[in-house]
């Protein structure tokens, strides 16, 4: 694709990406194809090839309007189109810049402004989340059912192991995982210890910094970042192997922490490696094969079916695909093959608050094929994946971990 920069951008950093972006896009449309928010709305502006086209036109114009952000709003940032390019056009950071330049010149409305802003100051804080979560729960009882369904289960934390053994990992415990599901991190302990890996948690890591970058609060969630890898750096130098993701959705953010800190001479370094240590849980359990085989020893059939939604920061982020599959089967489950599989379910962070109406016609047609084939279980690998699908079915929704570590 030709492009011409416009002067306020050319020779920013920012500009050299996007202009890099923006060539290697040859307009073919296979994107359309797989991109959720075309299939709905059937509107070439909410694809990615469309949505190319209006990054494009601000960045060689600098004009902008309500209409070029509303359509960037309604990205899931999913990644699908990515994983279909055939030109490997890295839209995503496109994304990101045209998004956060066009935050600064298209002011919201108030009601949207304070939304946007109660997200970032609620979500990524674990006690300001946890105690309005008990609030919720206490209200439960006179809440009308349509909230009901939004206030996921109270669950109850259960037993990790100390830390003992000589192999060590980092794992994030993220910002709204603990008061949600707080059995996740603790199964995922309790596993890794079977095979002679503790699992430990930084204190003074956090929020991996997602919820405000994707809000467009740039810096702040650069600020989260530095806080992160600030609170990591002492364990990696004692020697921790890794840093274990249990949320696709922090890993995939994680993972690019080299890519979002390369300018700052401060962090870049320090980012990149953090970045290369960090792994997803299906990734840390692959590698330990041998080990799992000798060790953990799956209760005889017959199993639970089991339908597998592989979340987008893991398949199309990540690039992990089948693994989880494969540790469930090799457990004695039986994992019953899902329908538009690459799609998203809708949750995308904060998405399924921002934009409810296309959230929830993903959700109920992401149900539909995933109970298809009457599962007893749907299992994820996404915090953010679990609730919202958990908010629209009596199935129960649960990390793979959990039922790993039942067995
Ligand atoms: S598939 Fe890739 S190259 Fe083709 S239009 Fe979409 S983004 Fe551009
Ligand atoms: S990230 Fe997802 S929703 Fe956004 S353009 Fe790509 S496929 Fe469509």
């Amino acid at each position: 694709m030709q492009t011409q920069l416009a002067d306020f951008i050319r020779d920013t950093p920012e500009g050299v990406e996007a202009e890099r972006i923006l060539r290697s896009c040859v307009h073919c449309g296979f994107c359309l194809a797989t991109c959720p928010t075309y299939q709905i709305l059937g509107d070439e502006l909410d694809s990615p090839r469309g949505r190319i086209y209006l990054m494009k036109q601000y960045l060689e114009s600098g004009e902008v309007s309500e209409k070029t952000q509303l359509h960037l709003d309604r990205c899931l940032t999913c990644r699908n189109c990515e994983t279909t390019c055939p030109s490997g056009v890295e839209y995503s950071k496109l994304l990101d810049i045209g998004r956060n330049l066009i935050e600064k010149q298209v002011a919201r409305s108030p009601r949207a402004a304070l939304q946007r802003y109660a997200l970032r100051q609620v979500l990524p804080r674990p006690t300001l989340f946890s105690s309005l979560l008990a609030l919720g729960h206490a209200a439960r009882p006179f809440l009308p059912a349509s909230l009901k369904s939004k206030l996921p289960e109270k669950q109850n934390s259960s037993s990790r192991p100390q830390a003992r053994h000589a192999r060590h990992m980092l794992v994030l415990e993220g910002c709204v995982q603990p008061a949600l599901a707080p059995n996740i991190n603790a199964a995922a302990a309790r596993l890794l210890d079977k095979i002679g890996i503790s699992l430990v948690a930084a204190d003074k890591a956090g929020c991996c910094g997602a919820v405000s970058y994707h809000l467009n609060a740039r810096d702040e969630g650069l600020d989260y970042m530095r806080r992160n890898i600030d609170a990591w750096w002492p364990h990696i130098e004692a020697g921790a192997e890794a840093i274990v993701m249990t949320a696709s959705g922090c890993g995939v953010t994680v993972k690019e922490y080299g890519h979002y800190l390369q300018h700052d001479p401060a962090y870049a370094a320090k980012a990149a490696q953090v970045s290369a240590l960090t792994r997803d849980l299906s990734e840390v359990l692959l590698a330990e094969a041998e080990l799992l085989k000798s060790r953990y020893v799956p209760l005889p059939k017959p199993r639970a079916r089991v339908a597998f939604h592989a979340p987008c920061t893991l398949q199309h982020g990540q690039k992990i695909t089948g693994v989880v599959e494969a540790l469930l089967t090799v457990a004695g489950f039986e994992v019953i093959s899902v329908s538009e599989s690459n799609l998203c379910c809708g949750s995308a962070g904060t998405y399924s608050i921002l934009q409810p109406e296309i959230s929830t016609q993903l959700r109920e047609r992401k149900l539909g094929h995933l109970q298809a084939r009457q599962p007893e279980v749907i299992a994820t690998a996404n915090i953010g994946c679990l609730t919202h699908l958990q908010s629209g079915t009596a199935t129960p929704v649960r990390h793979w971990i959990e039922l790993l570590d039942e067995t």
